[in-house]
């Protein structure tokens, strides 16, 4: 089958690699009829994550169809049509019994490289590196799905494959987001980020009844997108304005009432250097890029909520502790838990209330991956999200 594989920093390529096939009696094959490019997927191309081997195929967001199930997939046939959750979770673990499926204590054999670090291990993830379980992606023709008993979402409707794809990660990130920042009738959130998961942060913050929503980033395109498309009430353009300063002016000087920090790694790449004590890298990224988070902290209304859904990796540099004790901070953050989200936010869809796919702004076949990449990668042509077709 083709697949999108990484085969160096900026480097993709779309090549001819074996078929998965059925490893353990709760795996299913899914036929991959569309899969997306993810903030995400820029830090494995950025060479950020060191974990990663030339030829392991990428992606974490798809949907498609049961084109095969282990004995132990009782819920699924072949035909189905399914979206897949990008966090890889058992279902029976303690965490996955709490709902906090992106931190499956059974899916990730390499754990031990991740708690060298993290101190427990996250849970596997579709196409991102060997820390993370070494599972091959979905940007890929087929992909094998383990723990298909519990994670794929069936679609029955025919509704089509753009408004349900995001269900697979962005749109369970961004709404968690919001729900992490407690939201009541009043509130102002701000939101560091516009990209697709920032998108959907906002989205979800009007969802949950913030009567103003602050966007923030340096895209025109991305702001404009923000105010018409997910709800954005004011939008703050970090490269001409001040950002503390416009908060404070927007909010009579409090301050927002939640923060969320959509950014993450590309505010704060250096962290994941720092990691792997590569400190001079570290050192040189911090100094060239603003950092979000730091800025969502210092902003933040005492006592408010700081919701970090932006991925970070490794050590934290200049952490304004200080602000956070001292002002009754609070701090909510994680890789979403999809699985608990799926199928609410798919009634939501169905009903009308939400459309996810206004954030696609580009799509291509599959063998078009290495450009897809480029152009989401240096926003060329205004990219904002690249849906690709195998
Ligand atoms: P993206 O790269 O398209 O968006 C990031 C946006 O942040 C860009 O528009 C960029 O201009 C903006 N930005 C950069 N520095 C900024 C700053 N200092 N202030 C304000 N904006 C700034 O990526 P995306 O797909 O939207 O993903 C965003 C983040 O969410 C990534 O870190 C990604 O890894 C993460 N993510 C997390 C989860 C999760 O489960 N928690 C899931 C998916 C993605
Ligand atoms: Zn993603
Ligand atoms: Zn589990």
């Amino acid at each position: 089958m083709r697949a999108n594989c990484w085969t160096g920093r900026n480097s993709v390529e779309v090549l001819d690699v074996p078929d998965p096939r059925i490893l353990n009696s709760r795996d299913a094959i899914v036929k991959v009829t569309s899969t997306a490019i993810c903030g995400s997927d820029l830090h494995l191309y950025d060479g950020y994550v060191p974990t990663m081997r030339k030829g392991d195929i990428l992606g974490h967001e798809f949907m498609g169809e049961v084109v095969e199930t282990g004995s132990g997939v009782p819920n699924l046939s072949v035909g189905d049509r399914v979206v897949v959750p990008f966090p890889i979770a058992c279902g029976a673990c303690n965490a996955c019994e709490r709902g906090l499926t992106s931190v499956c204590e059974n899916s990730n054999p390499n754990a031990g490289i991740a708690e060298k670090f993290m101190g427990h291990s996250p849970c596997g993830i579709f196409g991102y590196s060997h820390m993370l379980g070494g599972y091959a992606g979905g940007q890929a023709e087929y992909v094998r799905v383990p723990f298909a008993d519990i994670g794929p979402l069936k679609i029955t409707s025919d509704i089509p494959d753009e408004k349900v794809l995001f269900l697979s990660d962005i749109l369970p990130t961004g709404y968690m987001g919001a729900e992490m920042c407690d939201i009541s009738p009043g509130d102002v959130v701000a939101v560091w980020g516009a990209g697709p998961v920032g998108q959907f942060a906002i989205a979800g913050a009007r969802l949950l009844g913030a009567e103003r929503v602050i966007a923030i980033d340096r895209f025109p395109e991305r702001l404009d997108m923000a105010a018409s498309k997910a709800g954005a009430t004011d939008v703050v353009n970090y490269a001409e304005t001040p950002v503390l300063e416009a908060l404070q002016e927007l909010t009579g000087g409090r301050g927002p009432d939640a923060c969320i920090d959509a950014v993450g790694l590309e505010g704060h790449a250096a962290s994941a250097l720092y990691a792997y004590d590569r400190v001079k890298q570290a050192a040189r990224l911090e100094t060239e890029r603003p950092t979000a988070l730091r800025e969502a902290i210092l902003a933040c209304r005492s006592g408010g909520v700081v919701s970090v859904i932006g991925v970070y990796g490794g050590l934290m540099d200049k952490f304004p502790i200080g602000a956070f004790m001292n002002r009754s901070l609070i701090l909510r953050t994680g890789q979403a838990h999809v699985h608990r989200y799926m199928e609410p936010l798919l009634a939501r869809i169905e009903q009308g209330d939400l459309d996810p796919s206004f954030v696609i702004t580009h799509r291509m076949a599959l063998d078009e991956a290495p450009q897809g990449y480029e152009m989401f990668k240096n926003k060329q042509d205004e990219c904002i999200k690249v849906v690709l077709t195998p």
